[in-house]
């Protein structure tokens, strides 16, 4: 019998989940069991948890705060790391022209949109609306009304073929929802250095209630992971969606989004294979009519 899952228990030292729901996690609320999830708190946890499924040649996967992900409804035999829950300890010093703010890479948008905007500094406020972790955000530079989140990076520490290594900005490759990090192999961020200016409070509420508004006007209320397709050149997705009449289409519990057509939604009990069928209903179809390939935004896991 494979003791290596409860060994992990003895290494690892902090809170551990064994046969859990991962759909209980997800912005989308689809995913099956997995064998062993664990939370950790700071990086030692999380280089002791790598070495040892490395040396145990045990599969695991990253997770920040599942609202990128599609997650098949199979069992997952193996290890989810997930940084979104615990992992999220920051350090704020002051500079002669701004702010550092180190941050380790699970902790929220929210809360770096609100630690940024108690110290009145600007650069974050479109996006600590967007409802993932800063590790995540930084895998596809996360972006809202033109900010982006590499735009106020300084450094990324990672962990890469099990060796701490730091990425500054220049290598990072930050581009319309990529970074060179997007193609690395198990590859884990554990912090980030972030340098944010001084701006005026009012701006920077006018710009956060702006960016509360747009979301509450154009995307829909009901479990989704925000946009599934990246912008092809000079148009947007969901316009391409819209005008192929593909709105409303549903497939079990999945439907394209009457709203936004760019976001699946879960109107109950939607699986994988739901939101599988509609993404590649909308492939095909802008493929066909508009010699449009599109890509995956969302990150396909255990499908
Ligand atoms: C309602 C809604 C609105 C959204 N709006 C926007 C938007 O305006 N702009 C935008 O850019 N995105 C948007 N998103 C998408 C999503 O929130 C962002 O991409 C977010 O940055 C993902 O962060 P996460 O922590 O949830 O990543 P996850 O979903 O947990 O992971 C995404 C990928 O990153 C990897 N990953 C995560 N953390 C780490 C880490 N520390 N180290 C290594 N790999 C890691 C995972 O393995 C996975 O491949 C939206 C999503 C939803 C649900």
């Amino acid at each position: 019998m494979d003791n290596s899952f409860q060994e992990i228990k003895e290494i690892y030292n902090g809170l551990i989940e064994y046969d859990y729901d991962i759909s209980n996690l997800m912005t989308w609320k689809i995913g099956g069991k997995v064998r062993c999830i664990v939370f950790p708190e700071d990086e030692s946890q999380i280089l002791k948890l790598i070495k040892y499924v490395e040396k145990n040649n045990i599969s695991y996967y990253i997770i920040g705060k599942d609202s990128n992900i599609l997650f098949g409804n199979s069992y997952y035999n193996g290890l989810i790391i997930y940084l979104g829950k615990k992992f999220n300890s920051f350090k704020v010093l002051e500079k002669q022209d701004g702010y550092l703010i180190t941050c380790s890479s699970g902790i929220s948008l929210a809360e770096l949109g609100k630690i940024a905007k108690d110290k009145v500094l600007t650069g974050l406020e479109f996006l600590s609306f967007i409802p993932g972790s800063l590790g995540g955000a930084i895998i596809t530079n996360a972006e809202a009304h033109k900010q982006s989140i590499g735009d106020s990076i300084l450094n990324v520490k990672v962990i890469e073929n099990g060796m701490i290594k730091v990425y500054p900005k220049a290598i990072c490759e930050f581009n319309y929802r990529s970074s060179i990090f997007e193609n690395i192999q198990d590859l884990v961020i554990l912090s980030v250095d972030l340098f944010l200016e001084k701006g005026s409070l009012d701006e920077i509420l006018n710009k956060m209630v702006i960016a509360k508004e747009y979301r509450l006007k154009k995307q829909p209320k009901k479990p989704s992971a925000g946009s599934v397709f990246k912008n092809p050149d000079h148009v947007a997705a969901g316009k391409l969606v819209e005008d192929l009449g593909l709105k409303g289409l549903f497939k079990g519990d999945a439907r394209i989004s009457k709203i936004h057509g760019n976001f699946i939604i879960n109107e109950n009990h939607a699986t994988s294979e739901d939101v599988l069928y509609l993404i590649n209903i909308i492939k095909d179809k802008v493929n066909e009519i508009y010699d449009i390939y599109l890509k995956l935004e969302i990150k396909l896991f255990n499908i």
